[in-house]
């Protein structure tokens, strides 16, 4: 063995378990390994589980909040135009520089895979695009990163952004994104989802999209969205983030629209605390809390999944890039407080993430990648209650980070 993690505690397991991994694979899952190996990490009866994914960060926009004109009232369109004066003048340097700090922050807040999306429009053009594909390399061997083109200002009402997506693809974009409920009209939306398609399916790339990002019941891409991957072929290879617009649906349409997604095998990712923050902006009481129908989705067995969105930007003036802050603010927001319910929101940060982001051997049993953070309390619960990073971040059979804890009571 290479590196042996010695008594973790597994979920759903009792007792603890020593991790045996050879190069970048976990090799053994036993209750003792007899032999010892150059390099032991000792969990000492914690949790250990796959390192975080987050599938849905802006990090070309990415601690934008030290530089940029404050915020007055956290609507859509304000968050929008407040980046525009940034992206104008983005340089892949800069962009390096304010990513690498929130990769950094990510990696010892345990996450190792990220799906990074880069603005491409008749503003910023390419230059956060080819931030992020700097960024993508020069994180290489470390963790993964994947960069979506993302069209933010819209396809159709904002003129040239269809080429400049095709060249995204060209320079090595890994998945196609899409804002279909920000177009001007409903047909304009069907277009744009269209045009993604069209685009997705000539470069042979998976499809990420922030659907209905808004309290009007009247935005409903969600559907074509769906129905269109089911037409195309595309079961399984298309994500949808937000769909804030599904919880403000009739119960009977909402139910259709479910139906639709788990037949399309599309995923979906809430994350709460952007929403909590931008959407509900012209409620007056009571005001609604701006997530989809978390609970309902996952109940209904649609792939729910739950990212960071945000760090320090025009959106969102908090954010550490870290997973188990989002865990904690969907187990609040959607009412998934019991045991069972804990235990889900936890995997939407894992497994149902890794499954969205379709991360091959992404796990705990032998043969998988040997991607594990040792966390630093016993149950999923207790990691929740006391929001302490992961103890250790192994990342391809290597430790790749570590948290140390220093707590001191003075005596009276
Ligand atoms: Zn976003």
């Amino acid at each position: 063995m290479d590196l042996i993690i010695r008594h973790a505690h597994l979920r759903g397991q009792e007792g603890t378990r020593d991790i045996g991994i050879i190069g970048d694979r976990i090799s053994v899952v036993v209750e003792q390994l007899t032999e010892l190996a150059p390099t032991e990490v000792d969990a000492a009866g914690n949790l250990v589980m796959p390192t975080y994914v987050n599938g849905h960060i802006h990090l070309d926009k990415c601690h934008l909040q030290d530089i940029m004109r404050p915020n007055k009232d956290y609507t859509f369109t304000e968050c929008l135009e407040l980046t525009w004066e940034h992206k104008a003048r983005y340089t892949v340097e800069g962009i390096l520089e304010r990513a690498d700090r929130a990769i950094e922050e990510g990696i010892l807040n345990g996450t190792t895979a990220f799906r990074a999306f880069a603005d491409v429009d008749s503003i910023g053009t390419l230059r956060g695009l080819k931030g992020l594909l700097a960024l993508r390399e020069r994180w290489r061997d470390m963790v993964h990163i994947e960069v979506v083109a993302f069209p933010q200002e819209g396809i159709i009402r904002d003129p040239g952004t269809s080429d400049l997506m095709e060249e995204a693809m060209r320079l090595g974009a890994d998945v196609v994104g899409g804002l279909p409920w920000f177009e001007m009209l409903d047909e304009d939306a069907r277009t744009h989802i269209d045009f993604c398609f069209e685009l997705a399916k000539r470069y042979d790339k998976d499809i990420h999209m922030l659907v209905d990002d808004t309290d009007n019941p009247l935005s409903r891409s969600l559907e074509y969205l769906a129905v269109k991957a089911i037409r195309e072929g595309y079961q399984g290879r298309v994500s949808a983030s937000h769909c804030g617009a599904l919880a403000a649906y009739n119960e009977v349409h909402a139910h259709k629209v479910m139906d639709l997604l788990k037949q399309a095998n599309i995923s979906i990712s809430s994350n709460p605390h952007i929403s909590l923050v931008v959407q509900g902006r012209y409620d007056l009481e009571p005001i609604r809390r701006g997530i989809t129908r978390v609970k309902q989705l996952w109940r209904h067995g649609v792939n729910v999944f739950s990212s960071q969105d945000d760090v320090a930007d025009p959106f969102y003036p908090f954010g550490r890039n870290d997973q188990q802050e989002v865990v904690s603010y969907i187990c609040h927001t959607a009412h998934m407080a019991a045991p069972s319910e804990i235990e889900a929101a936890f995997d939407f940060v894992t497994y149902n993430a890794a499954r969205a982001l379709r991360l091959p051997e992404y796990g705990l049993e032998p043969g998988c990648k040997a991607d594990l953070n040792v966390l630093a309390a016993p149950t999923v619960r207790q990691v929740l209650r006391l929001q302490q990073p992961p103890r250790c971040v192994v990342r391809n059979g290597k430790v790749l980070a570590r948290n140390q804890l220093q707590r001191e009571f003075m005596s009276r």
